[in-house]
């Protein structure tokens, strides 16, 4: 967690098993193609594997009769993300946002019992603000700090051009996420799940999952409030601690209702002058360099405007430099003798690594968060 170069969404591990089931025995699932039946071979990670399948087969035993169980392999496949946790001190600054989640989301998720009530807590949740600005290393710090299984989904994962795939796709998604409770869903880019433009017929897939997104939400938030739950729908996971977290840098993009929906919403703003400066001196901290004190504030004033993956970019290119002159010597230069990251090579990709949001479109997300929008 503490390596000098954060890693990307990108960057995913899915070595390690899938929780273990908290809930009561129930028989393993019957299908026919259960990942177990797999022949043995003499894979060393053969163990892990046998595990891992074990597992699989005890998750999806627990869903409820109509969810389709290929979707939900392929909602554990694809869509839970394991290993390569991020921790609220790998995400520079945002300060108020971090505060915001703990309450809303990390504390009730650790404490349920205190949080019932009026205190009941929210079950959605948006992020809005410039892209590259740390939402999705939020909502990845928010599963790991209140240990929650965490779904990553973007509009795209959830919608099949098989007919009625795309609904079983979302109701597999949520089934999963009540059997792995506590669970978030992060829906990454939701203004193309729940936008507002018309869906013409060649869209007729995604309109299926916004409209089953929404519905099982819904479902979510009845289930969560405590009313018309059967016994039966309890049995099935549980629903009080599943939210919803979603991030997108078009927020005036979700129509009106969804908005609603979200009664938090949380504006992730461009880092400021001393979140850049911390941002870069975490990304120099295990580095060879000979930036001065003076040299660094130099380069927090000229990243003005800024988002925290624009500074990665330039941190990365930057750290180049000191190769870039080796030509071919590169393959046989010794380590120790690779000079030091200069302020130079920073100014250097000053030239070409440059904001990636305009004065203009930050002004609309101002707006937009004066209107809407929770600040901090
Ligand atoms: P978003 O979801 O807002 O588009 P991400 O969370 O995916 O942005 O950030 C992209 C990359 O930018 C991260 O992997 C990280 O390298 C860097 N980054 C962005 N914001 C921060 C931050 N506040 N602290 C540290 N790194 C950041």
């Amino acid at each position: 967690a503490n390596s000098s170069l954060p890693s990307t969404k990108e960057e995913k591990s899915v070595r390690r098993k899938p929780p273990a089931p908290k809930r009561q025995e129930t028989p393993p699932s019957s299908d026919p193609e259960s990942w177990e039946q797999r022949s043995s071979s003499s894979d060393p990670d053969d163990e892990d594997e046998d595990d891992e399948n074990t597992d699989v087969t005890k998750i999806l035993g627990k869903l409820p009769k109509g969810i389709d169980l290929q979707s939900a392999r392929q909602i554990l496949n694809d869509i839970v993300v394991r290993g390569d946790e991020v921790h609220w001190e790998d995400i520079a600054g945002l300060d108020g946002a971090k505060k915001a989640l703990k309450e809303a989301v990390v504390y009730p998720f650790l404490r349920p019992d205190l949080f019932s009530g009026l205190r009941e807590p929210a079950r959605g949740m948006l992020l809005f603000g410039p892209p590259g600005t740390g939402k999705t290393m939020l909502a990845r710090a928010v599963a790991t700090e209140s240990k929650s299984t965490f779904f990553s989904v973007s509009a795209s994962s959830l919608t099949s051009k098989w007919h009625g795939e795309s609904e079983k796709l979302v109701r597999a998604l949520f089934g999963l996420a009540k059997v792995l409770a506590p669970s978030i869903i992060f829906v990454d880019e939701i203004d193309s799940l729940l936008s507002t433009r018309s869906s013409s017929s060649e869209h007729e897939a995604s309109r299926r999952s916004k409209t089953e997104f929404l519905i099982q939400w819904s479902d979510l938030q009845r289930a969560a409030a405590g009313r018309e739950v059967s016994a039966r729908e309890k049995k099935m996971g549980d629903a009080s601690r599943v939210l919803v977290l979603a991030a997108t840098n078009m927020p005036w993009d979700i129509d009106e209702a969804a908005r609603r929906r979200f009664v938090r919403r949380q504006y992730i703003p461009l880092p400021e002058h001393h979140v850049r400066e911390q941002q870069l001196r975490r990304l120099l901290s295990h580095q060879h360099h000979q930036l001065s004190d003076a040299d660094i504030q130099t380069l927090v004033e000229n990243t003005e405007g800024f988002s925290g993956s624009d500074i990665t970019a330039l941190a990365k290119d930057a750290a180049m430099g000191p190769l870039r002159n080796l030509g071919e010597a590169l393959l046989h230069t010794p380590m120790d003798q690779i000079r030091a990251i200069e302020v130079g090579d920073f100014e250097a990709s000053l030239t070409s690594i440059r904001p990636s949001v305009s004065s203009t479109g930050l002004r609309q997300y101002e707006e937009w968060a004066r209107e809407f929008g929770e600040r901090g």
